[in-house]
């Protein structure tokens, strides 16, 4: 299977107070044709810094470093004009809200048209056939009256939907989809979710989806990173991640969600201790403060990403392979 993003080594650097500090460090992931790749992570651990990243809507004042390969073309490289052209276009994005992303004094109708005029050059008559066309696919109710109306006239999960519509209505190769359900209510979650699936298996879209949720991960994702203080710290199938972790993180994190089959009252367990802040990084493995196997060179070295199995790796010393300790 063919890769529709190849991101290389992406670095993420802000600058506060004549310091300089490393939001996101040496970030690398693929994602396949037609797959959805999940990045997770507490808030504050950079998934969503990353994404901005990849397409460019970091403000001017954060350095990025690296490669991001899409369709022969490094987006890190590309003009201001070419880069509009991909976004929205061949790439488009969801984000958690929708109110900050939609124009509050715009029609609906008008909002998913733009998208076609701007980048597939239709008529108006056309672009507004094609947006009444797609509001149907979300599954918008009364979808001829709603394309009159203005964004706060609608739910939270149709205007979810109406972002959903936008996004795909030029049949992009690729979704970035930030937290899409998190401000949701739970019904409404479920929703969302099965529609970003049926609506990318049948476009042929691949996906990155950002989120906080393991379940939303389990439910949706073929492949997953795991994300820690700015580094991916795991990543593989999702089956290597929820049925055998190898990183203390993640382990940590599957044992903090109750399970609903579980025979006895058994208690969870969180992760003692708080993300580090950008300021404060500690030296060595980042998660070291909070992890309770920590040995000293986990204090002052920082690990790499260790093979641990096909197409899964972890960024723990305890898993550097024995023969390359000899
Ligand atoms: Fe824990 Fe050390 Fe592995 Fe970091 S490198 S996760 S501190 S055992």
């Amino acid at each position: 299977m063919s890769n529709v993003l190849d991101v290389e080594s992406l670095s993420v650097e802000f600058c506060v107070n004549g310091n300089d500090f490393y939001a996101v460090r040496d970030v690398s992931f693929h994602i396949k044709a037609g797959e959805t790749f999940g990045l997770v992570g507490e808030s504050g651990c950079g998934k969503s810094v990353t994404s901005l990243a990849l397409v460019r809507l970091l403000s001017k004042l954060a350095k990025v470093h690296g490669n991001v390969h899409y369709s022969g073309r490094n987006l890190l490289k590309l003009s201001d004009r070419e880069m509009r052209q991909v976004r929205g276009n061949e790439v488009s994005m969801i984000f958690q809200e929708p109110m900050t992303s939609l124009n509050p004094v715009y029609k609906i109708g008008a909002q998913i048209s733009e998208s076609l005029r701007l980048h597939k050059k239709l008529s108006a008559r056309d672009a507004f056939q094609q947006a009444l066309e797609m509001l149907r696919k979300v599954g918008i109710a009364r979808p001829n009256e709603i394309m009159d109306e203005y964004p706060h006239q609608l739910s939270g999960g149709m205007r979810q939907r109406v972002m959903i519509a936008i996004a795909m209505v030029c049949n992009p190769n690729l979704l970035i989809a930030d937290e899409p359900t998190t401000a949701l209510d739970v019904t409404i979650q479920a929703q969302i979710l099965e529609l970003m699936r049926t609506l990318s298996s049948d476009y042929g879209t691949s996906v990155l989806l950002i989120t906080h949720d393991l379940g939303v991960v389990a439910e949706m994702c073929d492949r997953v990173a795991v994300m820690y203080a700015g580094e991916i710290v795991e990543q593989g199938s999702v089956d290597d991640i929820f049925f055998a972790p190898n990183h203390p993180y993640t382990k940590g994190l599957l044992n903090a969600i109750p399970k609903i089959d579980a025979v006895t009252k058994e208690r969870l367990q969180p992760i003692e201790g708080n993300v580090p802040s950008l300021s404060r990084m500690p030296k060595g493995c980042r998660f070291a403060p909070r992890c309770a196997n920590a040995m000293e060179q986990c204090k002052t070295e920082s690990p790499e990403l260790f093979d641990v199995g096909e197409e899964h790796t972890s960024r723990c010393w305890l898993s550097k392979p024995k023969e390359a300790n000899a």
